[in-house]
């Protein structure tokens, strides 16, 4: 148990601990269902998630949501990340970096919905030419009467198939700010919104992640989120947040894979023993059990620092680190995890074997490793090595 935690917070750790334990069983009929779960499911977990206040979870009280500090959110994640096929993903985390600039309409159209969980957004940024290097993305909007017209294709865009609108973002192609970036509010039939493809992806999840095509999309000046040329700190705003979530939710995996390859080692024998008096299967998961604990501790910490209110910049730096580190650990640890369940980790019924693939993506979403690694050194260039962890 954390003396890091209080009481509070470790009360909640275990009321999203015991849900996510309720929908861990049904991890295996999603796998072998393309990731969905029959509707009554899905929709009994979502309601559950909505009565314990896990819908949400980084809204602010003043828009609606439950108010929950980053360390909160954090074990909440965490929990969240013990379970595979996405099945966690039903504790949901809406646009919050959006709270300083909404504009009534937007709320009472868009974001107020969202944070009762009554819909849900994506997002279409990436593009085939465009992933790491954000800059280089082709799609444009162009400004036209009271109103823009958007034009573009974008890959990846998570969660397409349930959302009801979609932040489309591009540059303006003319104007005082032509060349800058800008986010849109997009509703997901609007005319002109096409899904290109539904690509298969390494997990098996109900979310589908699509190519999208935006023909000529008018949409009025209301839908510019904040003004022309802010898109982009929207963008890192969200990046920041969710890395910390990513390296969250993979230490709750890394947890639920060394609990279960734990047990599995100590009841299967080989050689007239218990796999677990081997020292070679103990290195193992005494390596996992080292590396979880330090991953954890640097989310938390990361998490207690921004909840304190440290520079904004050092967030960045530090919910890289948090990120990199506790997504590369995650992986290692599900290798080791296959590795010590045998044949039976190769199997897609093994909890293993889908976190060796789930985990895969930690390391390149919301910014791969190698790019954590560049904001890494230029923060500790700009700053110093005691200020990022002093
Ligand atoms: C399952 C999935 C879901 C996703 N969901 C979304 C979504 O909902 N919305 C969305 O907009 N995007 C989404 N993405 C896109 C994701 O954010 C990008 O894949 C990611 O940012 C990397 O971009 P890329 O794939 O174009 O790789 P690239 O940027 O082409 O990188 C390829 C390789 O080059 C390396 N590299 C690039 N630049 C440098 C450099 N300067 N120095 C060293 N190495 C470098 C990278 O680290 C990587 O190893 C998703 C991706 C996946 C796989």
């Amino acid at each position: 148990m954390s003396t890091f935690l209080t009481s509070a917070e470790r009360v909640l750790q275990t009321r999203a601990r015991d849900f996510i334990d309720e929908l861990i069983p049904y991890e295996v009929e999603a796998e072998m269902n393309r990731g969905e779960l029959s509707a009554e499911v899905a929709k009994a977990h979502h309601e559950k998630a909505r009565a314990l206040g896990f819908v949400s979870i980084n809204m602010p009280e003043r828009m609606g949501g439950p108010g929950y500090g980053m360390l909160e959110q954090a074990l909440i994640q965490e929990q969240s990340g013990r379970v595979t096929n996405a099945l966690g993903w039903v504790v949901s985390t809406g646009p919050s970096w959006i709270t300083e600039v909404v504009t009534d309409y937007q709320m009472e159209r868009w974001i107020r919905p969202t944070v009762d969980g009554d819909i849900h957004e994506c997002y279409a940024i990436t593009e085939e030419g465009a992933g790491s290097d954000v800059d280089g993305i082709e799609a444009t909007a162009r400004p036209d009467g009271d109103g823009y017209v958007l034009n573009g294709t974008k890959w990846h865009v998570t969660s397409a198939n349930l959302a009801a609108y979609v932040f489309f973002q591009a540059k303006l192609s003319d104007g005082p700010n032509a060349g800058r970036h800008v986010l849109f509010f997009v509703e997901m039939d609007a005319p002109g919104v096409e899904c290109v493809r539904v690509p298969e992806y390494s997990h098996t999840y109900g979310h589908h992640h699509w190519e999208m095509k935006f023909s000529d999309v008018r949409v009025p000046k209301e839908n510019l989120v904040g003004s022309e040329g802010d898109g982009m700190s929207f963008s890192h705003a969200w990046f920041r947040y969710e890395r910390l979530m990513i390296a969250a939710r993979c230490c709750g995996a890394a947890e639920r894979l060394i609990e279960e390859a734990t047990a599995f080692a100590e009841q299967r024998q080989a050689y007239g023993s218990s796999i677990a008096d081997y020292q070679a299967i103990q290195f193992m998961l005494a390596d996992s059990l080292t590396e979880l604990w330090a991953a954890r501790l640097m989310t938390y910490e990361t998490a207690r620092g921004i909840d304190a209110g440290v520079d904004l910049k050092v967030q960045h730096g530090q919910c890289s680190m948090s990120k990199l580190y506790a997504s590369e650990m995650a992986n290692r640890v599900a290798d080791r995890a296959v590795q010590i369940f045998g044949g039976r980790g190769f199997m897609r019924e093994n909890v293993a074997e889908r976190f060796f693939r789930e985990l895969r993506v930690d390391r390149i979403w919301e910014g791969t490793s190698e790019i954590q690694r560049i904001i890494i050194a230029n923060q500790l260039r700009k700053r110093g090595a005691a200020t990022l962890t002093g």
